[in-house]
């Protein structure tokens, strides 16, 4: 088997909190990347990153925007860090409807960090490049592929049936013929 088939390619953003000074370069950074045009205009509220703050213990967490969930939390809790207590949605990376973080203001769509994708791809994200601190570093790996489950062949199996039995055999075979040709 080709080797590079059974690898993926994982990006993170690391964050070292302890060096996270609250300058907020980061989520201007971010809106200004994701602007239309790149670079027009810049407004934090846009930023798929936020950096939780609490100015009185110098205590600074950027937190990246993750996926968008319909409904509110219903178990809530309260942190405490080093005997510090931070609020039930501090750290949470999802948009909700409960709050305004993580919600474009203009058209209320969900944000998400995208990893700054871009064609060309860029050496690293902008949030990452503006950090002077060093708070933020990009790590870029491969691993392995997992091998799918039984359960998940078996779910597999099943939609294919009902695509089938929907469209028939010659549609389905064709759809992810071309499917392969796209990857
Ligand atoms: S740019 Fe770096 S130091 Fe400044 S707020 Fe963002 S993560 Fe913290
Ligand atoms: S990686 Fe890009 S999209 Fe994600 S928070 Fe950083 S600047 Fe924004």
């Amino acid at each position: 088997m080709n080797p590079e088939m059974n690898t993926k390619t994982v990006q993170e953003i690391l964050v070292d909190v302890d060096k996270c000074t609250g300058c907020r370069a980061c989520e201007m950074a971010c809106s200004a990347f994701h602007s239309n045009p790149k670079f027009s205009s810049i407004n934090p509220a846009k930023a798929r990153i936020r950096v939780v703050s609490n100015e009185l213990t110098d205590e600074y967490v950027p937190v990246f925007a993750g996926n968008h969930t319909k409904s509110g939390c219903d178990g809530r809790h309260v942190y405490t860090i080093d005997g510090r207590t931070y609020s039930e949605c501090s750290f949470c990376r999802a948009s909700c409807p409960t709050r305004d973080y993580f919600i474009e203001p203009d058209s209320h769509l969900p944000l998400k960090c995208d990893m700054c994708e871009s064609t060309p791809p860029l050496k690293q994200p902008w949030c990452v490049e503006v950090c002077g601190e060093g708070a933020l570093v990009y790590s870029k790996r491969e691993v392995k592929r997992e091998e799918p489950s039984a359960a998940a062949l078996g779910q597999i199996e099943s939609g294919l049936q009902a695509l089938m039995k929907q469209h028939g055999m010659e549609a389905v075979i064709a759809r992810l013929k071309q499917i392969g040709r796209e990857k």
